[in-house]
């Protein structure tokens, strides 16, 4: 499973809290996702931060 912040990220930050080994600021100051697989132990957190964007910028690919 892998995930991609689309260009409605409104850098609110929230999945950064959720689920920081996924979801991290890039050094462009725009939030993105781990190209890697996300790892086993933190594929419920992943969901919840997608879950809870509040723009709804969070997909999987
Ligand atoms: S929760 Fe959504 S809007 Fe907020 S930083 Fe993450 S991707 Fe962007």
């Amino acid at each position: 499973m892998k995930y991609k912040v689309d260009d409605s990220c409104v850098c609110c930050g929230a999945c950064t809290a959720v689920c920081p080994t996924v979801f991290f600021m890039g050094d462009n100051g725009r939030v993105a996702a781990i190209a890697d697989d996300v790892p086993e132990d933190v594929l419920e957190d992943a969901e919840d931060a997608m879950g809870g964007c509040p723009v709804g910028a969070i997909h999987t690919v």
